[in-house]
């Protein structure tokens, strides 16, 4: 049974997000319907989940791919997308190549081969979005980034990864150093965008269209700055344990 009142306020936190993210593209001259909203869900559990694909949550962000998979069984494959943007061990790769509609957080070469084989053997085609860490900390996943003088050097892997016959390229994605306030964020937002600007002059043949930036935090900052998916959790699921 879902608790009623946790459908309703989930449904009230996904219309209050949704016009806060239509007011951000209409202020930067987007079209609101350029931004998917994406609802993590990660530690939450099943009901939770539920709950938020009742209130109409369409996509749903999943860290840890065994927890996902739990999920999506428990759910009997509604008609939502799941979409991993957690770091991903080798050998989770096989469950996520198989399970999610879209992987956020590719931060390796290694990973994108394997995840590349899984796909083959499942006979589907995964799109990716290619990690990076443009904020230097590192701790941080992702291709390292801070620095704009380097990027070159993260040509030949990237040219690699586009060669991969089971994935597919479609943009970037980012989680920036942890601030306090939004504004702090857009500065890394912008590096993104510039990131993904410079590797679509030199790919020119491959996607770069979306932008995977924004958290509760920050996903208006995001939105101004070019995002095309933001990832949403505490704003419309209350905090994790
Ligand atoms: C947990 C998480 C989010 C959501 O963060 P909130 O602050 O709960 O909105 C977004 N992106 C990634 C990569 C996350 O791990």
């Amino acid at each position: 049974m879902l608790h009623p009142n946790l459908v309703s306020t989930i449904r009230q936190n996904l219309t209050r997000v949704q016009a806060q993210i239509d007011a951000s593209a209409r202020r930067a001259g987007r079209s609101p319907e350029s931004v998917r909203l994406v609802v993590v869900t990660k530690t939450h559990p099943v009901e939770t989940v539920r709950a938020a694909v009742e209130a109409g949550a369409a996509i749903l962000g999943e860290n840890y791919a065994e927890e996902a998979v739990a999920k999506m069984q428990a759910l009997g494959r509604a008609a939502v997308e799941w979409h991993m943007i957690g770091h991903v061990q080798s050998r989770k790769a096989k469950l996520v190549a198989e399970n999610f509609t879209m992987m956020h957080s590719l931060d390796s070469l290694k990973l994108a081969r394997r995840l590349d084989n899984f796909a083959a053997e499942a006979g589907r085609v995964l799109p990716v979005l290619l990690e990076f860490n443009v904020g230097g900390e590192a701790s941080k996943s992702g291709w390292q980034a801070g620095d704009e003088s380097r990027w070159g050097a993260l040509l030949p892997e990237i040219e690699e990864i586009l060669s991969l016959g089971q994935l597919e390229t479609r943009g970037l994605m980012t989680m920036p150093p942890l601030g306090e306030q939004a504004e702090a964020s857009r500065t890394y937002f912008v590096r993104l965008r510039r990131l993904r600007d410079f590797l679509g002059r030199h790919f020119p043949k491959s996607t770069w269209d979306e932008l995977s930036m924004g958290t509760s935090l920050d996903f208006t900052v995001a939105i101004e700055e070019g995002a095309t998916l933001v990832r949403v959790g505490t704003s419309i699921l209350g905090p994790r344990s």
